[in-house]
Order: structure tokens, then sequence, then C-alpha cells
């Protein structure tokens, strides 16, 4: 990733803004064609439209002051008016219609978006530079750069060359002119040149400042949208309300808004001097045309019309070319973004490498092996498992215990591969788990982990983690968590709300309801493996025993993994694996492990018995 920074930061070769460029064009095709086509008519169309009226209405004026035709006069009102008319529906109508699918197109590159993210390692979703480089791309393209920048520069870059085609081959008339001389013909190339390449090196200046600027800000960009994040989200709304903390938070906001508008000014400062130069030039290039044009009106060598026909051409073709360098330049800065946006688009996922099936075995044989495992999570020096091994056969029920921190859930994770380990393998059957299909592979999991999420959906969608799902199946599966009775107190059954999101009718529901539906929804995926990472925490006592006593029921002929640092919940378990500062130090079932006094397993289950005797005892 610090490799990935440093190219981040790598000025680009032209090779390389172009690959980056045409990249975003095709991407652009191909999120919405017919979006695209109509930003470029309309581009197309409205850089047209001013040229008719300085074209017809310089005839006109010619025709008034001269032989004073009133079919002529009458047909050139008509072309100035009705003309501009049509063309300005033509350009309402792009423009709606453009409009209108604009929405469509923002969704499209969100789709695009979200679904790289769910498809993207799990471990990758929480390391820090990919999640700082998601904010920053967020943050880019709420500023409006990235796809939308270009395809915005794209369509003024189209008008702006449309423009200085038409008014350069609107001028060609004027070098023409034998009557004026070369020294004025020159002089106003000159000006016009002059104008132009100061404009372009106004425009990169301009262009360097914002630049600087974003890079300046764009920290503080990220924190300020966090901050405000915080001060809207429902979750974190308790703690900040029961610890008094919006203050602090609002304060650490209001630094960084202020530091951001002071930013903000200092740019503004540094850019005016140059805008200013350019309205000067451009002022002093119209000053200088107006005096070359009268001079040759006065030798009779141009008409009134012309005259206004070729000021107005002039001020529109040095108007298209600082545009146009400004719509280049910005595409230049812009590709600096685009590469970031690719950058994410383009993380590999070496999750989805493996092809295998998972073999489908009639006798049930399967076997799970941690051969040396070893894992550091993303972002982090510490290990959180050490040489981990340990084989295990599918179809038991295994107890993994030891202190918080221990390393328990991790050992979970890898083995659903959210993660991958950083040395040794995992083997289902001998084979590396790698190895296999990695959607077939999670179908084999059933996990409710502490952090489980529930969603705003309706219920029946929660427990089948699906829009579409069998009722009874659904009921079923929370009939044998012990939700009945809350299920039939449910105003639309299976079919309410959870929260309230989605819906006013949406019920709230208590941690340990919560539970029981995560246990419901793992049941409902009936897949071959079971793991539940302390499954009862959030559940009453009741509920608790009602759990433990049904556990074998529950979990059926599937593989049960169970994590728990209640050790007496452990002991129905057929093995029991002990995880002590991210090592397997014991492994066997609960009367071996008991019986080694000078074993972790027996301090811990000491530790807690005399809890519960200190208890019964006081009661
Ligand atoms: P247990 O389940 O036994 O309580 P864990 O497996 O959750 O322990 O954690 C083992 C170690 O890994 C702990 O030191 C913990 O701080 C660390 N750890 C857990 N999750 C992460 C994570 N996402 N990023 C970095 N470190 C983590």
């Amino acid at each position: 990733m610090k490799e990935k920074k440093e190219t981040e930061n790598k000025t680009m070769k032209p090779k390389e803004h172009l690959a980056i460029f045409f990249r975003g064009v095709k991407m652009l095709f191909s999120l919405s064609r017919v979006y695209i086509v109509c930003t470029i008519f309309k581009a197309l169309l409205g850089s047209v439209i001013p040229y008719v009226p300085i074209y017809f209405s310089a005839k006109l004026l010619d025709e008034i002051l001269g032989s004073v035709r009133t079919e002529q006069m009458v047909l050139y009102v008509g072309l100035t008016v009705g003309l501009a008319f049509l063309l300005n529906l033509l350009l309402t109508w792009l423009t709606v219609t453009k409009e209108a699918m604009e929405e469509e197109l923002y969704r499209e590159r969100d789709w695009m978006f979200s679904e790289k993210g769910m498809g993207m390692e799990y471990s990758c979703t929480e390391n820090r530079d990919v999640a700082f480089l998601l904010a920053r791309i967020q943050e880019e393209s709420n500023s409006g750069y990235n796809l939308f920048f270009l395809y915005h520069s794209l369509g003024l870059g189209i008008g702006h060359i449309t423009s200085i085609v038409f008014s350069a081959s609107m001028m060609v008339s004027f070098f023409m002119l034998d009557a004026v001389s070369i020294y004025a013909k020159l002089g106003m190339v000159s000006g016009i040149v002059l104008t132009i390449l100061l404009g372009i090196f106004a425009t990169a200046q301009e262009s360097k400042i914002h630049v600087a600027f974003y890079h300046k800000n764009v920290n503080m960009n990220v924190l300020s949208g966090k901050y405000r994040s915080l001060l809207a989200n429902y979750a974190t709304g308790v703690d900040i309300r029961l610890y008094g903390m919006e203050k602090k938070i609002e304060k650490g906001r209001e630094k960084t808004e202020e530091e951001y508008y002071r930013n903000c000014m200092e740019r503004d400062k540094k850019c005016v001097r140059f805008s200013v130069l350019c309205v000067v030039l451009q002022h002093l290039l119209k000053f200088g045309v107006y005096m070359v044009l009268i001079e040759a009106a006065l030798c009779g060598a141009v008409s009134v019309g012309s005259i206004a026909k070729y000021v107005a051409c002039i001020m529109l073709l040095l108007g298209a070319v600082s545009g146009l360098v400004s719509a280049v330049q910005r595409l230049c800065s812009n590709n600096y973004y685009l590469r970031r946006f690719f950058a994410y688009l383009d993380i590999p996922n070496r999750m989805y490498q493996g092809s295998l099936t998972v073999e489908k075995r009639l006798d049930n044989e399967y076997y799970v092996e941690f051969r040396d495992v070893s894992f550091c999570y993303p972002n982090t020096e510490n290990y959180a498992l050490r040489h981990v091994n340990v084989k295990f056969k599918v179809g038991g029920k295994l107890a993994v215990v030891g202190m918080n921190g221990s390393g328990k859930t991790t050992f979970i994770k890898l083995l659903c591969r959210l993660y991958d380990p950083t040395e040794g393998e995992i083997l289902l059957n001998g084979v590396n788990i790698r190895k296999y299909d990695y959607d077939e592979y999670m179908s084999v999991f059933s996990v409710v982990f502490q952090d489980f999420q529930l969603f705003s959906f309706t219920l029946g969608q929660n427990v089948a983690a699906a829009k579409e799902y069998d009722e009874a199946r659904v009921a079923e599966c929370l009939s044998r968590v012990g939700f009945d009775g809350r299920l039939s107190a449910m105003p639309a059954g299976t079919q309410t709300y959870l929260y309230k999101d989605y819906s006013r009718e949406g019920v709230e529901i208590s941690g340990g309801e919560a539970q029981k539906i995560a246990l419901a929804r793992a049941l409902y995926k009936d897949a071959p493996f079971l793991v539940l990472d302390e499954p009862t925490a959030a559940l009453d006592p009741v509920a608790e025993y009602e759990v433990y006593r049904k556990f074998s029921e529950l979990s059926g002929e599937r593989t049960a993994i169970y994590i728990s640092h209640r050790l007496a919940s452990c002991r129905f378990c057929d093995s029991i694996v002990v995880f002590d500062k991210g090592r397997i130090v014991q492994y066997g079932s609960h009367e071996k492990l008991v019986a080694d006094t000078g074993g972790k397993y027996y301090e811990l289950w000491n530790a807690q018995a005399q809890y519960y005797v200190g208890k019964a005892e006081k009661t």
C-alpha cells in the first residue's frame, strides 16, 4: 500500500493521461450510451446557437444600411429569430432528456461502486488505506470530480472546439480582405495569440492552485464528513447524548471547517490576480480589434454589420480557447482523481481464484485441518494467531474456549475465509480451502458472530437473508430458537419490519431478541457447518438455558463449532480447543482437559466454578 501511495502522488506522463482519459470515456459509455450522446449533441448545439444571430444580424444590419430590401430584411429577421428559436427548442429538449437520465447515471455509478465493495475481500474492507482511498474518492465525487467531471469537461471541450471552428471560419473572410493592411492583420493575429498564450498560462496557474488546495484539504474533508455522520448517526446517538459528547464533536467539526474556509480564502486570493490578468488582456485585445476594424470600415473594406460580426467572433473565439485550455487542464487534474477511482475498482480479489467444487460425500467423512497457521490482521504487526495446528472431523461438536482476545473469533474468521492465513494453510479433506470456489465454500457455513447485524427489512427477510422466503420455514426456525411467542405478538408476523428505517410500523427489538433472530437465520441457511460465537451473551438466563439444552437438536447432523468463555456450556461438545495468546494450548474432551490440573482449561474451569460456588453460597 505504501507503494500504492507513491504511485498515487506520482506525476503522470501524457501516455498515462490519455489511457486514463479513454478508460473513463469508455466507462461513461458503458454506464449510459444515450446520456453521453445527448451530452455531446447538447454541447454541439449550445455552441452553435450564438452564431446564428451573429451571422444573420450582421446581414440584417448591412441590409438596413445598404439596399433596404424588405423581403431580405424579413428573411433575416425570420432566420435570426426563427432558427434560434427552433435550435433553442431542441436544446431545451436535449437538456430535459439529459437531466432526466442523470439520476439513472448517478445510480449506475453508485451501484458499480457498491458492487465492487461487496465483492471485495473482507480483509480489504477493513484495511485502513483502502478505507481512506474510498473516503477520499467519495469526497472527490461529492465535490464533482472523477467520472462526472470527465463527462462535464468532455461536454465543455466539445462545445469549445465547435465554437473555435465556427469563429475561425467566420473570421476567414476578414483575413482575405486586401484593403486591410498586412500589419493590421499580423497585429490582430499576434494579439489573439498573445491573449491565448497568457490565458493558457493563467488557467494552468489557477488549475495548479486548485489541485494544491484540494491536496491540502483532503484529510480535513474526510474528517469533517466523519464528524457530520457521527452527529446524524442513529446508532451512536445514545452514547453521544449520555456522555454529552455533542459539543466536543461540534467543536472538532468547527475547527476543521474554519481551517477549510481559511484555505478557501487563500486559494481565491491567489487565483484572483490571474483572472484579473485575463480580463485586462481580453479588453485590451477587444480595443485593438475595434481600432483595426474601424480603420478598415473607414476605408470601406468592411461593412458595419461585419464589424459587429468579427468583434463577436473574436470574443467568442477567445472565450472558447481559454475555455478549452481550462477544460484540458481540468481534465488533466481530474485524471489524478480518476486514477484513484480506478485504483479502487482495480483492487484485486484473490478470494475468487479457486474453482474446485466442495465435494459432497455420502459417508460424511470430512476433516478440517489448520496446518501451522499464523495470522496478522491488516494494518497490524502483532500476530492474532501463532502456529495453530488442529485437525477435527466434520459432524462432531467442537468447542473453542479461551480468555478474551486469545484468538477464538480469529480462528473462525479464517476457517470461514473472511481472511486468508498470513502463514500456513487450512485444509478441507486435504485440499487447501483457497482452491475451492469461494461462493461455494462460503455456502458451507452458517455463522453467528457476536457482532452480527440485522437489517431494517422484514423479519422474514432477515431470517432468510433473501427477499423471497418460505414463511413456514422461517416460523419454524424462529420457534426453534424460542422466538415464537414474540413472533405471534408482531403486528404483521414475519412481514413485520425490524426498526423504523423503511416502515413507520417497524418494531424495535431487544439485544436478546436480535440474537435469537440471528440464530434463526443461521438455522434457515441450513449449512453443513453451524458456528456460534458467544451465541447466548445477550440472552436472559432462561433463553440461554434453552439454547444449551437444545444445542444438539439445533445443530443436528451438522458440524457445530461453539465459541464461549462459559466453560459449563462446552461440556456437551465432543472436543474442546483451548486458546491462549493466539496459540492452541490444549485440545481434547472435557474430562481429559479438566484432569490436567496444570493446564489452562483447568485454570479457567476452576475460576468459573469458584465464581458460581461463591454465588451459590452467598445466596
Ligand atoms: P477472542 O475471540 O478470543 O476474544 P479475537 O480473535 O477477537 O479474540 O482477537 C484476537 C486478537 O486479534 C486480539 O488481540 C484482538 O485485539 C485482535 N483483533 C481482533 N480483530 C481485529 C481486527 N479486525 N483488526 C486488528 N486486530 C484485531
